[in-house]
């Protein structure tokens, strides 16, 4: 047993701290498979966590960060192995389980999800929670039935990291994708990654009417609040929209009227405790159906050092696609 780095979070008197220190092996919780990080993300949870904007820390002292890839190192469960390449996204890590910003982390085995064949551990972290998010939300959508035949798509808050990932999915998988997003200035990169229009967020972030004429079959969002009301209401006749964030606020303030009255369906998408053998199924889709050099695009990287001021950048909307942090 020796020490490795980690991004601790500590309680302060008013708040909590983070920082970059060294964190005993010994200290680690309890769990069946130990996992040598290879690489972490940045998620817009994670920036809550390090910057302490958000209660999203329930233990102390915590290891920060939600989402690893790296490889077994020790396991007593029957599934894994020393050398196996595994993913590990959520399930409380970095909120009441040691995270994913160390060197080492020790987990569940029945968390873990075996690296899909062709997938480096940096592509996983790249897709990260943001990129599975996505795709449950892709998932949710085609469990509703929808098809490209169906109309366009919207995708929210879309050149953020779950925002990127939906439009590159939606796009090679057939859809006609319009992207909203507050920073027009990222229009060229929207269309790049996929998206066949760009619109203004401004257009879908004042007071939703009760219903407005239909725009889309469907839609990704990851912005909550007004912006969710207004895609709501503009939702064709037995559409469906994925909600999964809240980049814009918690609230909801919409009517029944989509409901009732066009037969709308609005999908709560979690991806924390999502079932094992949904997070296998969205894995395998996330291999075949995010385009790696579209991946490559969207993703740019950091190192352990860098996450706490990223952190911040996150939560004030500054990141473009996704943030992969080099661990190793
Ligand atoms: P990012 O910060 O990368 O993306 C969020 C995007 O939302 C921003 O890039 C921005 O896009 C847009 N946005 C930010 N602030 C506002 C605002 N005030 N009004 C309107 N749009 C805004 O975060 P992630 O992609 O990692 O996460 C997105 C959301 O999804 C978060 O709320 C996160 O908590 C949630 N989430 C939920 C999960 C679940 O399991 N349900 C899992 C993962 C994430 P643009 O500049 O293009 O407008």
């Amino acid at each position: 047993m020796g020490t490795f780095k980690a991004i601790r979070i500590d309680k302060a008197e008013k708040g909590t701290t983070a920082a970059l220190t060294q964190f005993d092996e010994a200290d680690l919780m309890e769990g069946d498979v130990t996992v040598r990080v290879e690489w972490s993300a940045l998620n817009y949870k994670d920036g809550l966590a390090v910057t302490g904007k958000a209660p999203v820390v329930r233990r102390f002292p915590m290891i920060a960060g939600i989402d690893l890839a790296g490889i077994v190192e020790q396991s007593s469960h029957p599934q894994w192995k020393a050398g196996d390449k595994v993913i590990c996204t959520g399930w409380g890590m970095g909120e009441t389980h040691l995270g994913a910003y160390a060197g080492k982390a020790r987990v569940k085995g029945d968390w873990l999800v075996r690296l899909p064949e062709g997938m480096s551990t940096r592509e996983a972290m790249a897709i990260g929670t943001a990129g599975f998010t996505a795709m449950l939300a892709v998932l949710a959508l085609e469990k509703h039935g929808l098809t490209p035949r169906d109309g366009p798509v919207v995708v929210t808050g879309a050149a953020g990291g779950v925002g990127s990932v939906a439009t590159a999915v939606l796009s090679k998988i057939g859809y006609h994708v319009i992207a909203s997003t507050g920073r027009l200035s990222e229009a060229s990169y929207l269309r790049d990654i996929g998206a066949a229009e760009v619109i203004e967020r401004s257009e879908l972030s004042g007071p939703a009417k009760p219903l407005a004429k239909e725009r889309w079959a469907g839609g990704i969002d990851s912005v909550g609040s007004t912006t969710l009301a207004n895609i709501l209401s503009m939702t064709k006749y037995r559409g469906a929209i994925a909600a999964c964030g809240l980049a814009a606020g918690m609230d909801l303030p919409s009517s029944v009227a989509p409901f009732i009255l066009r037969g709308v369906c609005l999908l709560g998408i979690d991806s924390v405790m999502c079932p094992i053998e949904l997070r296998k199924v969205a894995w395998t889709r996330l291999a075949r159906d995010l385009d790696q050099a579209k991946l490559s695009e969207i993703t740019h990287e950091i190192a352990l050092d860098q996450v706490i001021d990223a952190g911040a950048k996150i939560l004030a909307g500054q990141v473009r696609g996704r943030i992969v942090v080099k661990i190793l």
